[in-house]
């Protein structure tokens, strides 16, 4: 079976950047897990200040909501201070990540790429650990995919998202080469949103602004840049050739493109 590892730096992560990718390999009955390096207690609460212990509980409970939309059904937290990624010791994390490895043997490593998607220290920090413990693990045939924003994406969303300050300066970097493009079916769309959703402290802001159609068309594309390995069979390792789009999309019967 192959086995799929999401490593996240905050609950959330996952889907705004991923969901459809997991959503799709638990609908296919693979085995789908989410590792976080924090329990997200630094951030708002609904824009608002909250108590770091009331919002890690709050954000764990909304990622459980959230990941059963998507059908993910394992996860687990190593619980580093959030926001503070960069100081706790870089070995330590690898350490962890690699344990992790070691331990589930996934096909396909989802993650950040080296720009955090979002320009968030966390994510960077999270991207450079998940390297080290790559090269660590030694495993050529897994597949290590960082999540890219296209050039399409960043001009249609990030202009609204900037309202909310989600990028930091600088930030977000786009590229016009992404090796992997996922349109999401509705089935797979439906459950995104509605996992978006689930993160209501983070989110409804977002959906209050915008309306559900802005959500869901920003939520109906992914794409991934392949980082290293692929020569595993597996749904998305299937593709020997890492520069072939692959688009989800059932109605057209998983067309490449
Ligand atoms: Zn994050």
């Amino acid at each position: 079976m192959t086995t799929t590892l999401g490593i996240w730096a905050h609950p959330d992560d996952e889907v705004f950047v991923s969901g459809g990718l997991l959503a799709d390999a638990a609908r296919r009955g693979e085995r789908v897990v989410c590792i976080y390096m924090t329990n997200g207690e630094a951030g708002l609460s609904y824009g608002q200040p909250s108590s770091p212990a009331d919002l890690a509980a709050l954000r764990r409970r909304e990622l459980e909501t959230s990941l059963a939309h998507l059908g993910v059904r394992e996860r687990s937290f190593f619980g580093y201070p959030d926001g503070c990624l960069r100081q706790v010791s870089e070995q330590d994390v690898i350490s962890r990540i690699h344990g992790a490895l070691d331990e589930l043997q996934p096909d396909e490593i989802v993650t950040f790429g080296s720009d955090g998607f979002t320009g968030h220290p966390d994510h960077k920090a999270l991207s450079a650990s998940v390297g080290g413990a790559m090269c660590l693990w030694d495993q050529p045939g897994a597949r290590l995919n960082e999540v890219v924003m296209s050039t399409e994406w960043k001009d249609a969303f990030v202009p609204a998202l900037n309202e909310f300050d989600a990028f930091l300066p600088g930030h977000p970097t786009a590229s016009d080469d992404p090796d992997i493009s996922l349109r999401l079916d509705d089935e797979l769309l439906d459950a995104k949103v509605e996992a978006l959703r689930a993160h209501a402290s983070q989110m409804k802001n977002l959906f209050d602004a915008y309306g559900d159609d802005f959500m869901r068309a920003l939520a109906s594309r992914e794409h991934y840049r392949v980082s290293r390995g692929g020569e595993r069979a597996g749904t998305l390792s299937s593709l020997s050739n890492p520069k072939v789009v692959k688009v989800f999309d059932r109605s057209a019967s998983m067309s490449l493109v």
